[in-house]
């Protein structure tokens, strides 16, 4: 079996929020997809451990906003990254309540669906939720985000953050990953979400720089083998 097969399936990037009593959680996901349109519902797969997990399948309601190509790394770091079991996810948040009270996050969103859950199905370590679209609405006219696009170009392999005329010495520079998210410091690209400019060597970036997904400082960083 081809393993890698996998990974030409395509996928989205999707914040998904819910609420337990008046407490509000969210997390990053890329399992997400339409099933019916008459009644319009939508199935979505979480991860048992998840704080949001546990929130949807008390209260029955969730939200997904669909995230924009233009979402910075820092919040998906905050959002994917971070547990809400430490700290307030929507401290800062610009949202609103639905129908239902789920909590609606409209930063970074090009649209979002708001659902009741009438079904679930356990697949070991992940559940598959169904739900049935209560509200769908349209936030901003920009690109939805995909997972490749993510992978790709947010974590700077691709060639829309690269500069056009690269150096040589700058070729042979050291990748770093960061051994908290895997998050890949690639310095042909930079961070440019943080100010670095392409062709910044790891050594060059300032002691304050901190990886831009997860907030981990540079010594959680090691040299890409
Ligand atoms: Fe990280």
């Amino acid at each position: 079996m081809e393993l890698k097969t996998f990974q030409k399936i395509s996928y989205g990037l999707y914040l998904v929020s819910s609420k337990r009593e008046s407490k509000l959680n969210g997390q990053i996901a890329n399992i997400v997809f339409q099933i019916t349109s008459e009644p319009p519902t939508i199935g979505l797969s979480i991860n048992k451990q998840n704080l949001t997990h546990e929130f949807i399948q008390e209260s029955h309601i969730f939200a997904i906003s669909i995230l924009s190509e233009n979402t910075p790394l820092e919040f998906i770091g905050h959002f994917g990254f971070k547990s809400g079991r430490e700290i307030d996810k929507f401290k800062g948040i610009n949202y609103k309540l639905g129908g239902t009270g789920v909590p609606i996050v409209l930063d970074n969103s090009v649209g979002y669906l708001e659902a009741e859950v009438i079904n679930q199905i356990d697949v070991g370590t992940y559940t598959i939720f169904i739900g049935k679209v209560g509200d769908a609405q349209i936030v901003a006219d920009a690109e939805p985000m995909t997972y490749a696009y993510y992978h790709e170009v947010k974590k700077g392999t691709a060639p829309k953050t690269a500069p056009t005329y690269i150096k040589e010495e700058v070729k042979k520079m050291d990748k770093y990953v960061c051994t908290v998210c895997g998050y890949v410091y690639d310095p042909q690209a930079g961070d440019l979400d943080s100010g670095i400019k392409p062709g910044t060597p790891f050594e060059k970036l300032p002691d304050d720089w901190v990886c831009p997904v997860c907030g981990a400082g540079k010594d959680a960083f090691k040299k890409e083998e």
